[in-house]
């Protein structure tokens, strides 16, 4: 499943081709994602051009200088696809551009999404509305966490994954930032301390950087025909290492939380 690291490397790989670009053609292969394509799509994209990609969350943006902002998710499945050797029965929307780049976005399972909305009302669409902040921009502190933290007692790792809290962070990403900030994922989120905080911001912020980081590769490769975006390997410290050694002498263990593997080390986690 593409977690925010991917988004951001996509977006990256899209901007290359994208950004300043026309809109020349737009072809919607089927009705429907997980939930239908918006119905003015190909009229709105048609002859637009972009003015910029971002991204919010695990969602990409595409602005146009119609002042509207077609916004994807990649859901389960989801990747774009740039100068296809030929479109395939999952590239459910084709764009090209004036300069005649091919981008499809594919999706086998169907669980992502396409929506369109007014740049100008981006802040205010539901699921941005209720985000909180995005973990590499200045919003997310450590009184920040202490604020939403006060009083509460769920395992941080329960709240570091409500996107009202911190917005776009997996589980793959939460546990590996709680061990480097050598905070036990079952600690109740307001017992812990302000200098843990102080650690956890940073480990977010270097997980998730690391893991772009690791998706420049994925960007170099996308002039190939075959190129993909959306899907790269990381070297986990814990995830996904239960009974391997920590390092420290210790096994990485792992337990079952709100229904996700939660991995992590007993002694350098406290
Ligand atoms: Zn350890």
């Amino acid at each position: 499943m593409p977690e925010l690291p991917e988004v951001e490397t996509t977006v990256r790989g899209l901007a290359r081709v994208l950004d300043g670009a026309r809109i020349a053609r737009v072809a919607v292969n089927r009705p429907d994602l997980r939930r239908p394509f918006p119905p003015d799509l190909v009229q709105a994209l048609t002859g637009a051009r972009v003015t910029g990609l971002d991204r919010r969350a695990k969602y990409g943006l595409i602005h146009t200088d119609r002042d509207s902002t077609m916004i994807f998710h990649l859901g389960m499945s989801g990747r774009w696809r740039i100068e296809p050797e030929q479109i395939e029965k999952h590239d459910h929307l084709v764009l090209e551009t004036d300069a005649g780049h091919v981008l499809a976005l594919n999706d086998a399972r169907r669980f992502g999404s396409v929506d369109l909305v007014q740049t100008a009302a981006l802040d205010i669409w539901p699921a941005f509305a209720a985000m909180g902040p995005e973990p590499l921009g200045d919003g997310l502190t450590a009184k920040h966490l202490a604020k939403a933290f006060a009083g509460r007692s769920a395992p941080i790792k329960q709240l570091l994954l409500d996107q009202a809290i911190v917005a776009g962070l997996g589980n793959i990403y939460v546990c590996e930032a709680l061990f480097r900030a050598g905070i036990r994922p079952d600690k109740a989120a307001g017992q812990v301390s302000r200098p843990a905080l102080g650690r956890l911001v940073p480990a977010i912020r270097t997980v998730l950087a690391e893991s772009i980081a690791a998706g420049g590769s994925t960007i170099r490769d996308y002039a190939q025909p075959s190129g993909e975006l959306g899907y790269f390997a990381t070297a986990w410290q814990v995830y996904g290492r239960e009974g391997e050694s920590c390092g420290c002498g210790q096994s990485v263990r792992r337990f079952v939380q709100g229904g996700r593997s939660t991995f992590w080390c007993a002694k350098c986690q406290k």
